[in-house]
């Protein structure tokens, strides 16, 4: 029995608001929204983070950023933001692999 948030989610031990689903990702609405539209886009098997992403395994975040991008043409996205974070630095918190998919308000660049 896995203790990752993120496996309990795909696998549905967990409630979310899912978004889309099929054999290798889900995606759900973010719990703590940062803007009017922030979805998660997870692969169901456990990835740590894009540190972890290689030539061995690099078509599922081909498949998470095309899922991504579907997603926000089926909501009609005028504009949107993509965001890994990877480890606790760059803000990750959840160490399974996962996609921010934030729109609905003007974004800014740097971060902070
Ligand atoms: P990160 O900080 O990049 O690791 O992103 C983790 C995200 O997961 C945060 O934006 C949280 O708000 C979100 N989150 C945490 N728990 C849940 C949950 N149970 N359902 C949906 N989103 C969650
Ligand atoms: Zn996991």
């Amino acid at each position: 029995m896995t203790e990752c948030l993120f496996c309990k989610i795909a696998n549905k031990e967990i409630p979310s608001s899912a978004v889309y689903e099929d054999d290798e990702i889900f995606a759900f609405k973010d719990i703590t929204p940062q803007a009017p539209v922030h979805i998660l886009i997870i692969p169901k098997n456990h990835i740590k983070s894009t540190e972890e992403i290689d030539d061995s395994n690099s078509a599922i975040a081909g498949k998470i950023i095309s899922v991504a991008a579907g997603i926000a043409r089926g909501m009609n996205l005028d504009g949107y933001r993509l965001v890994f974070n990877c480890n606790e630095i760059a803000g990750q918190t959840v160490p399974h692999l996962h996609c921010h998919l934030l729109s609905g308000r003007a974004m800014h660049w740097p971060p902070g």
